[in-house]
């Protein structure tokens, strides 16, 4: 039952969300629900909306469409404020967050009382500034749109070019990463160029093209475990696609990939999915680090020394005592936590402190696909293979697609998907219009270009 709190004479307690993907809004959806009168919520955000990130592999592939899997963070705004800005430092001791609006770049200070710290994750290059450089990621919206541009282009390309060694490089697509985001990207890529070569291209060899998995471990998708991990692997072989085990990509050009072996694969398309660290705002904050920059919180997901700011989702480091590990970064314990953290900071408000409680998570399971129709999942220590874990990966997530809305449309594009062709329509070079000032008016300057007898008049 919901419940109707009065409102009271005293300041509303500022909360403020930083982030807003599977934790942030998550908390942000939470909270409403007590429908609170004495609180007031902010989130703030660098992306207006909230990506679904399991399916964003599909977004390079075409299958789905960028509008599906993102949703306005304003549409879970019932009571809240959304502010679309990058936040670019926080102060733990004065209480307060410094944002750049992100049209005009207009600075900004929030203050709080409570701080959910909820900002992910970013890729970790290990310092590799030509990797970083030369290789596309999967970890936005616009990192899929970008990957899918250019794997159409190096078509269009590859289609045009003669000279059989020229069109074997361009066709070359290297993924590095053999955890689920790797191999997830790589089987989404190597099933669209299968089909866009076969009903597109015509002048292709379809020999000439080629998906190379790069993984630092004996195998590919441990989280899944050694039998599951060598179906995968033995599956992705047979497919087509080549996997390099027990080896690292140490170092890339703008034509080429080097492995730890000393092989050069040349190639024109990189992919980098090959682990993750957290931004330098949250490595930079006064308080103790764990794995990968990572904040130590305590068991309510509380900083330590520091009850007023919560920490949760990929940039937290949290022991799970039943088996010493710390919390994988995954979208199902992002959206756990959020459900806590939302309990125990209302917990703290009302003075019931005492009734925090202490996050415990039963992993019901682990699923990826692998290909088209297959996938692999191990569900309370059962293992699925094939079209059977395929299919529960599918209903899963989009059981979990926020809004009936994006529901419907997945829905649709994976019916379609069944039916027509893959689509290699890509989108050229975008014009983006900023402002660097918005008070003082740049345009009195035309005022002097333009002759006196003339009249200008300004709304
Ligand atoms: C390709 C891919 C596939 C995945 N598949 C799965 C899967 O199948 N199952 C699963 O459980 N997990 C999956 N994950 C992992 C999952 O996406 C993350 O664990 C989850 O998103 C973590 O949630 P979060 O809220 O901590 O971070 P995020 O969802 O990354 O949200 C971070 C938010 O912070 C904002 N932000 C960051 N820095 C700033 C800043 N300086 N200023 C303002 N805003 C900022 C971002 O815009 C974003 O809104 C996948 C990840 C990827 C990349």
């Amino acid at each position: 039952m919901i419940r109707k709190f009065s409102s009271h004479s005293r300041p509303k307690t500022k909360i403020l969300i930083l982030g807003g993907g599977f934790a942030g809004s998550n908390i942000l959806r939470e909270m409403q629900k007590q429908q609170r009168d004495d609180v007031e919520i902010t989130l703030v955000s660098q992306d207006n909306f909230f990506l679904f990130t399991p399916m964003l592999p599909e977004v390079s592939s075409g299958m789905l469409h960028a509008s599906d899997i993102t949703t306005p963070i304003r549409s879970f705004c019932k009571t809240a404020n959304f502010c679309h800005a990058k936040i670019t430092s926080i102060d733990l001791q004065n209480k307060n967050v410094s944002l750049v609006r992100i049209f005009d770049q207009k600075e900004s200070t929030l203050e709080y009382d409570y701080l959910v710290l909820a900002l992910g994750s970013k890729d970790n290059f290990f310092g590799n500034v030509n990797i970083e450089n030369f290789a596309f990621t999967i970890k936005t919206l616009e990192d899929a749109i970008a990957i899918r541009n250019h794997i159409i282009s190096v078509l269009e390309c590859a289609d045009q070019e003669k000279d059989q060694i020229l069109q074997e490089k361009l066709l070359r697509f290297v993924i590095v990463g053999g955890g689920f985001a790797g191999v997830e990207i790589a089987t989404e890529i190597h099933h669209f160029l299968l089909d866009a070569t076969k009903n597109y291209y015509k002048n292709i060899d379809p020999k000439n093209v080629k998906t190379i998995i790069i993984s630092a471990r004996d195998g590919i998708l441990p989280e899944v475990g050694d039998e599951l991990g060598k179906f995968a692997l033995e599956y992705v072989r047979k497919s087509g696609i080549e996997v390099y085990v027990n080896t690292k990509a140490i170092d890339a050009g703008e034509d080429h990939v080097l492995l730890s072996d000393n092989t050069i694969i040349p190639c024109a398309t990189l992919v980098w999915a090959g682990g993750v660290t957290v931004d330098p705002l949250i490595a930079s904050l006064k308080c103790e680090h764990g794995q990968s920059g990572r904040l130590v919180v305590d068991s309510y997901l509380r900083l330590k020394d520091n009850t007023h700011v919560f920490a949760l989702g990929d940039c937290a480091h949290l022991v799970d005592a039943k088996n010493n590990l710390v919390y994988p970064t995954t979208a199902q314990i992002a959206i756990r936590q959020a459900k806590l953290v939302s309990d125990n900071l209302f917990a703290e408000i009302t003075g019931n402190a005492n009734l925090v409680k202490p996050f415990e998570y039963h992993n019901k399971g682990v699923m990826a696909t692998i290909g088209k129709r297959t996938g692999v999942a191990l569900l309370n220590g059962r293992q699925v293979h094939g079209f059977p874990a395929w299919f529960l990966w599918r209903t899963f997530y989009w059981l979990h697609l926020p809004t009936r809305e994006k529901k419907l449309k997945v829905g649709f594009d994976w019916i379609l998907g069944t039916i027509f062709r893959a689509d290699i329509m890509t989108v050229g070079f975008i014009k983006k219009k900023t402002l660097s000032r918005l008070e003082t008016p740049i345009y009195s300057a035309i005022e002097r270009t333009i002759d006196e007898s003339q009249n200008v008049s300004y709304l």
